[in-house]
């Protein structure tokens, strides 16, 4: 996709803080972190949202949470736990429409998800 900022982190366009890569999948830090630990973890193929998932795309999508807690066991918050959170479409407050897994941790969340 041509005008995905994540698209062009993927293609080294746009610098990225990659702190894990494979053939399928990429995790880089974000930008704007709202906690000591928070990672995007998200498929190289351009999926706009979880909205718009098909059936072949349910094998990265479920490989994506066993890289999380590969991430999660480096990052040293494997213990403790974390929160993962997937904006999708208007409501869900997504804004970049490359489907991303947001991992935060490093610090106690609270209770309330929304
Ligand atoms: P969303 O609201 O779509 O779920 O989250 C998008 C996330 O992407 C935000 O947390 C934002 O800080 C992050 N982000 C937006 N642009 C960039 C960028 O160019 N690089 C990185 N590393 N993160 C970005
Ligand atoms: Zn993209």
């Amino acid at each position: 996709m041509e005008d995905c900022i994540f698209c062009k982190i993927i293609n080294r366009e746009v610098p990225g803080d990659i702190v894990y890569e494979d053939d399928e999948i990429i995790a880089f830090r974000d930008i704007h972190p709202c906690a000591p630990v928070h990672i995007l973890v998200i498929p190289k193929k351009h999926i706009s949202s979880l909205i718009d998932i098909t059936e072949e795309d349910e094998k990265v999508i479920g490989k994506i949470y066993g890289v999380i807690n590969k991430i999660a066991q480096k990052e040293g918050i494997l213990d403790k736990g974390y929160r993962v959170i997937i904006n999708c479409g208007e409501d869900g407050g997504q804004v970049v429409k490359h489907i991303h897994f947001h991992l935060l941790g490093g610090k106690k969340m609270g209770v309330k998800v929304c």
